[in-house]
Order: structure tokens, then C-alpha cells, then sequence
């Protein structure tokens, strides 16, 4: 039984809708269409369980 990090493959923005998926190659994120909105300031909803910010400290 291995336990490893899983990391986000996909996200997609909560309020305008962008989507972007992760480059292997790179690392980063990619936009993986032309949709969303450039000046929103994206809430990703990454499997529903992935939150990079949170409202407050939180314990794990
Ligand atoms: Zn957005």
C-alpha cells in the first residue's frame, strides 16, 4: 500500500468557468481552452477537494 501525494490534475475556475489542466512537461498550469474570464480572480474547484486557499488555518 503506497500512500502518495495526489496532485490536482485538472481545475476549473468556480465563478467564470476557465479550465486548465497540468503540463507535465513544464509543471505548471495551462489554460485548456479559450473559455473564462482573464480578469477573475479564479476559485478553483479542483475535484472538489482540492482548496488552495482557505478561509482560515486549518489542521489536516
Ligand atoms: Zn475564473
Amino acid at each position: 500500500m503506497a500512500a502518495r501525494i495526489r496532485r490536482p490534475r485538472a481545475r476549473t475556475c468556480e465563478r467564470c468557468g476557465r479550465e486548465e489542466r497540468l503540463d507535465d512537461a513544464t509543471g505548471s498550469w495551462v489554460v485548456a481552452d479559450g473559455t473564462g474570464e482573464v480578469y477573475c480572480i479564479h476559485e478553483w474547484d479542483i475535484n472538489g477537494s482540492f482548496v488552495p486557499f482557505e478561509d482560515g488555518p486549518t489542521e489536516a
